[in-house]
């Protein structure tokens, strides 16, 4: 997440979002099927998540990450930036620690969720932050290389309304297609100025896994890890990155996940 990107949407990041008891009241994420983990990823397969910022990854699928803590040796995690633009102008946080300060968070994180870190394959792109799309075609590129027919890659959706987010989404998509893969996408900024019965999130392509306490607990827990997004910045008075509600709607007990996949 980084909110130095400039919304693709009509709504201006900074404002409060649409708030949990309207997510809580929704009948389009009702109507939503359930899958297990093993309808989602089925065993055997490999999951390739795409994290465009080092906290996404926990953000949009900490919990679907804290369900596969016994299959690390099947997850490739792709950090594509070190969110060094989290603190445009921050005397707190120059670029250089903030960086060296993400990637530490991120481990933390990752650990917190249960995965062993020792089994987990982890690659890290370094791609400008803020200015992913620039680099769009050298992501799919890099995605691409990582992939195998069969496998599965998770990624920010395409129209989340941040723009590194949608560049992930559509590098992954374009990867996907060339290697065979199955692509999931996974909405984190389109919590915030999505409507509940919003017409524009792919509803018929929208499937839910349901978080045990246990998985939730692990999530909320890798997301305290992440200090340097949690508070305000002293030196600029910038208010956190990820404030209450941003998480509340975040750490709803499930994680949304756009795909093709058909419950059983
Ligand atoms: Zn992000």
């Amino acid at each position: 997440m980084s909110r130095t990107n400039e919304a693709t949407l009509d709504a201006p990041f900074g404002v409060v979002g649409t708030p949990l008891q309207d997510w809580q009241a929704s009948r389009a994420l009702r109507r939503v099927p359930v899958v297990s983990i093993d309808e989602l990823i089925p065993p055997g397969t490999r999951l390739v998540v795409v994290a465009p910022h080092p906290d996404d990854e926990i953000l949009a699928c900490g919990g679907l990450l804290a369900a596969m803590a016994g299959r690390a040796a099947d997850v490739h995690l792709m950090s594509v930036t070190d969110g060094d633009a989290s603190h445009p102008g921050s005397q707190q946080w120059p670029v250089a620690r903030l960086r060296a300060q993400r990637r530490v968070e991120s481990e933390c994180a990752m650990a917190r969720l249960g995965l062993d870190l020792a089994r987990l394959s982890w690659q890290r792109l370094a791609l400008p932050d803020a200015r992913v799309a620039e680099h769009e075609a050298a992501l799919a590129q890099a995605i691409s290389a990582q992939l195998h027919p069969g496998d599965y890659v998770l990624a920010t959706w395409r129209h989340d309304g941040h723009g590194d987010h949608e560049a992930v989404g559509r590098a992954a998509a374009q990867a996907a297609q060339q290697q065979g893969a199955t692509l999931l996408e996974v909405p984190v900024w389109a919590w915030h100025w999505a409507h509940p019965e919003d017409p524009r999130l792919p509803w018929g392509q929208a499937c839910k896994l349901v978080l045990s306490d246990d998985q939730l607990e692990r999530k909320r827990d890798a997301i305290r890890a992440h200090t340097s997004q949690l508070h305000e910045d002293p030196s600029t008075g910038a208010p956190p990155v990820l404030d209450r509600s941003t998480l509340e709607r975040l750490l709803q007990p499930f994680e949304l996940v756009f795909a093709r996949v058909t419950p059983t």
